[in-house]
């Protein structure tokens, strides 16, 4: 946690300079203090470049849908307007009404597929040439209206260039310390690129509690606020910002007052956090005797040394969808090799389960030149996506298979649905080891166990005939809740009935868990719940005994399994499989949390 920087608010001379509270999704851990960094205000930098005759219908269409993109995002804004207080919302809501008819057939569209078409150049260099064109226009009419409107033509073509050139907003290498990032919406690739030493946390207008965004805050132990309506309006560069993560809350320019007690709910905090890092050596334990493993997700490389500290016997999940984020090209071989077996060794033999690229839905990865579809949960993404490109799964399994003579790991598929897939990956690692040991090269031996995420209703009813082909099963309940609720976990306009606990989701975990047991594969549970102290008396009274959460996670988590029964837990989960509500089975877990 970073420590409050002077100053705030006096600064800006003559602007009011009162305290605002905004309520949203508390999605990190902690309270971070600090200095707003508008994140949304950046240029971007604008490649230029010709292109070949035949690439120019290609060159429309990414442009056509850059605009989509932009329409959407700009249509959940609009949905976030309409909660807002009536007058601020209204306002906005007109802004943003204009921003959806330039993205529709305007002189801006227009302009920018006659550039394409006409001077064969890409389509970031057209947006901005069409830009220029019309603000000058603009301008040398000396109108304060239509200086207005050029100001909203740049803030439009900004929105393209930023989904066309797929940059992050700016470099955050370049922030001070203790920065606040307020943003319209960071995707995981952005989240990526934050720095804990610079900055103390973020929020966000856009985004669900249950996104990568929000797990990827959650792993780097950044205090964050997701899903804020209102809160880039308000705000100004430099202003004194507070971030509750545990409430959900963000402070602009607080009062004295308000400053004070959230300095003494920081420290106390960290005071608490201190405490819970004494655990570090103690075994996870019910009072029973009962043996938990406790293991962490990991998104990032440089979460290694808080892994270490946590406790955590091993990785239960790396996602390796950081290799290919805020890069232009896919990693070979070697590339993928040196950063796992780096990894694998800094674990100092402790096990390590690796996912295969999950890339799709909220975690777009352009260097695979993936377009979502309309529906791109639905879509072509983890293991379908890489059993598409059989090439790129291979160079994967292989960096994989040489990373484990460093060290223990295992293979683990995501979003698998059919007994299919288990079986062609098993021919392509088959043809992979043989062309290795060929080679001479030094491989895992024994070979690594390759298990599959049950996150796919369909998975979750047909495990017994999955645990026939997969060596360990790993229950994924973010996606899990998503598919068999229906309900997008990135977005924040249903974040509210995104729910673990509905019956249904509980139903499929029983139902794996126990296929598991019955074929004797070992099974864990590594969705965001797992390092939720509210559901551990639950999953292990369902039966699981290996969690896998965000390191910062682990400490709370442990503390619960030690002061809990087992016997008691198991009861009341049978209880609890007993109700059709979910607001019933919430009391029903909250008492029993409650009785210790
Ligand atoms: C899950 O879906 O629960 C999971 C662990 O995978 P991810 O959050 O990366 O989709
Ligand atoms: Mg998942």
């Amino acid at each position: 946690m970073k420590t409050e920087t002077s100053g705030g608010d006096t600064r800006h001379q003559g602007q009011e300079a009162e305290e605002v509270v905004y309520d949203g999704l508390g999605v990190g851990p902690g309270i971070a203090i600090g200095t707003v960094h508008l994140h949304d205000a950046g240029a971007v930098v604008v490649p230029e470049y010709r292109i070949a005759a035949g690439r120019v219908e290609a060159e429309c269409k990414r442009f056509h849908h850059a605009t989509e993109m932009a329409a959407r995002q700009i249509a959940k804004l609009q949905r976030k307007a309409e909660a807002l207080p009536t007058a601020a919302g209204e306002e906005l809501g007109y802004l943003l009404d204009a921003y959806q008819q330039m993205l529709k057939g305007s002189r801006l569209v227009r302009g920018v597929e006659r550039h394409i078409r006409e001077e064969r150049i890409n389509a970031e260099a057209a947006v901005q040439q069409q830009i220029n064109e019309i603000v000058q226009g603009f301008e040398a009419m000396e109108d304060e209206y239509l200086a207005a409107r050029a100001q909203d033509i740049r803030e439009v073509g900004r929105r393209l260039l930023r989904h066309l050139t797929k940059t992050p907003y700016q470099p955050f290498s370049l922030l001070p310390r203790s920065s606040i990032i307020l943003a319209e919406e960071l995707t995981p690739a952005d989240t990526a690129l934050l720095d804990p030493a610079q900055v103390a946390g973020f929020a966000t207008v856009l985004g669900g509690a249950q996104s990568h965004t929000a797990i990827m805050a959650r792993s780097l132990g950044l205090p964050a606020v997701i899903s804020v309506g209102g809160l880039i309006r308000g705000a100004r560069h430099g202003d004194l910002a507070v971030i509750d993560g545990m409430a959900g809350k963000v402070i602009l320019r607080p009062r004295p007052e308000t400053l004070a007690l959230y300095r003494q709910l920081r420290a106390n905090f960290l005071r608490q956090r201190r405490t819970l890092t004494r655990l570090r050596s103690l075994p996870a334990i019910t009072r029973d005797g009962a043996r938990v493993s406790l293991q962490a997700n990991m998104e990032l490389p440089s979460e290694v040394e808080a892994i270490l500290m946590s406790g955590a016997e091993g990785v239960g999940l790396l996602r390796s969808e950081f290799m290919f984020m805020n890069r232009d090209t896919v990693p070979d071989e070697e590339e993928q090799y040196a950063i796992l077996r780096d990894v694998v060794e800094r674990l100092e033999g402790r096990s390590i389960t690796i996912r295969t690229l999950d890339a799709g839905s909220d975690k777009m990865a352009p260097a695979l030149g993936i377009a979502p579809g309309a529906n791109p949960a639905l879509g072509l993404r983890a293991i379908r996506l890489s059993l598409s490109r059989p090439e790129l799964l291979e160079i994967q399994l292989s960096a994989i298979l040489r990373a484990g003579a460093h060290g223990p790991v295992r293979i683990l598929l995501p979003m698998v649905a059919t007994v299919h897939e288990i079986r062609y990956v098993r021919s392509l690692l088959d043809r992979v080891v043989r062309r290795l040991t060929r080679q001479g090269v030094r491989i895992s031996d024994p070979l690594p166990p390759l298990g599959v995420m049950i996150e796919v209703p369909g998975a979750a009813l047909a495990a017994d005939s999955l645990a026939l082909y997969a060596d360990f099963f790993a229950i994924g309940t973010n996606d899990l809740t998503q598919y068999t609720l229906a309900i997008d976990r990135a977005d924040e306009a249903v974040a509210h009935l995104y729910d673990p606990l509905h019956p249904a989701v509980l139903r499929l975990i029983q139902f794996a868990t126990e296929a598991a047991l019955r074929a004797r594969i070992p099974v864990s549970l590594c969705g965001e719940i797992a390092g939720d102290p509210r559901f551990t008396a639950l999953l292990l009274g369902l039966g699981i005994r290996d969690l896998s959460m965000a390191a910062h996670s682990i400490p709370r988590v442990k503390q619960r399994i030690r002061s809990l029964d087992l016997l008691a837990a198991t009861r009341r989960a049978r209880v609890v499989m007993d109700q059709s509500d979910s607001a019933r089975i919430a009391q029903l877990i909250d008492d029993f949390n409650g009785q210790r």
